[in-house]
């Protein structure tokens, strides 16, 4: 090897072309510990690449994280574990393994408001994006308004597309009421496309008896719950609203006995026989997780 001019110069320049910023910045450091230490080239270069990779790896789940336009105050950290039930503990745990995603399964929370189905759904999915996952945060109103803009300018198959790129897709009270059949037409069309392709992350306040205030008629209705339960792991957030919780403890408002019964109402099994089926298979798939 030839020995070289004024070495540093010519480092830095291909360090800054070929965008090496994380060597750039440390192997002056690295260099001298490298000395005093005695490293090996093998160590040295090891040192180096570390460098580069952990602020690469930093750089990408800051972007995945701005991209997932996910709520980020509805961290881990923030979110108090102990007031959910045990079942929805074992779930967490095993969605924050994040094979779920692997496997095109659904995730579907469901609770009364306020019982902290966004907190938790949005709290996993930073956490697996923190894993380098990829997933994307949005409301069902928000969701149904750029898929019908997007059919509107013949845009739909390139925001499908755009969409496909995340694993799951969160999509945040799917319990909004469309007002018209273009806006379940969208609506359906995404669940139909991602059906054992991609994961969907859904909350919703309303049980799948009451999907039908959703998608209007049972036939829709029936499609959309089927292709969703298949592959698919139900949370039941059956807990009192957190910030009641919180606003009572405080004192600031007075406690009732019925509560359990509000909230019972809210869960309640669906008695119309075509989704009594759909809720049978739900519940086969639910205990399957659960093995
Ligand atoms: P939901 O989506 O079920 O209506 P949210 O997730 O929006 O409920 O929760 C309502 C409020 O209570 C939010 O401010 C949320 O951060 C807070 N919250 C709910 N559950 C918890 C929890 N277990 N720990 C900490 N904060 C919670
Ligand atoms: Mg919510």
């Amino acid at each position: 090897m030839k020995k070289r001019e004024n070495p540093s110069k010519t480092i830095d320049g291909y360090l800054k072309e070929l965008c090496l910023s994380g060597i750039r910045d440390s192997y002056e450091e690295i260099s001298g510990k490298a000395r005093s230490e005695s490293l090996s080239y093998e160590d040295y270069l090891l040192e180096l690449l570390d460098r580069e990779y952990e602020i690469r790896f930093n750089k990408r789940i800051e972007r995945r994280l701005k991209e997932s336009r996910l709520p980020l105050s509805k961290s881990m950290e923030t979110f108090d574990v102990k007031v959910l039930p045990k079942k929805a503990i074992h779930q967490m745990k095993m969605l924050l393994e994040g094979d779920f995603l692997d496997r095109c399964e659904n995730v579907l929370a469901f609770g009364n408001p306020g019982s902290g189905k966004t907190h938790l759904l949005s709290a996993i999915s930073q956490e697996l994006i923190k894993k380098g996952r990829r997933i994307y945060f949005t409301t069902s109103s928000l969701l149904v308004q750029e898929l019908l803009w997007a059919k509107k300018n013949l845009r739909l198959v390139n925001l499908l597309k755009k969409l496909s790129r995340f694993e799951a897709l969160l999509i945040d009270d799917i319990g909004y009421v469309q007002q018209d059949r273009s806006e379940i037409e969208v609506l359906f069309t995404l669940l139909a496309e991602r059906y054992e392709k991609g994961s969907l992350m859904i909350t919703s306040n309303l049980p799948f008896s009451k999907w039908d205030t959703i998608f209007k008629d049972p036939m829709t209705t029936a499609a959309a719950i089927d292709r969703l339960v298949h592959h698919s792991i139900i949370l039941e957030l059956n807990v009192s609203s957190y910030r009641m919780n919180h606003a009572k403890t405080k004192g600031l408002i007075p406690q009732y006995d019925n509560e359990e019964n509000v909230h019972a109402a809210t869960l309640a099994e669906p008695k119309k026989p075509l989704l009594s089926n759909l809720n049978a298979k739900n519940s086969a798939a639910n205990r399957q997780n659960e093995e």
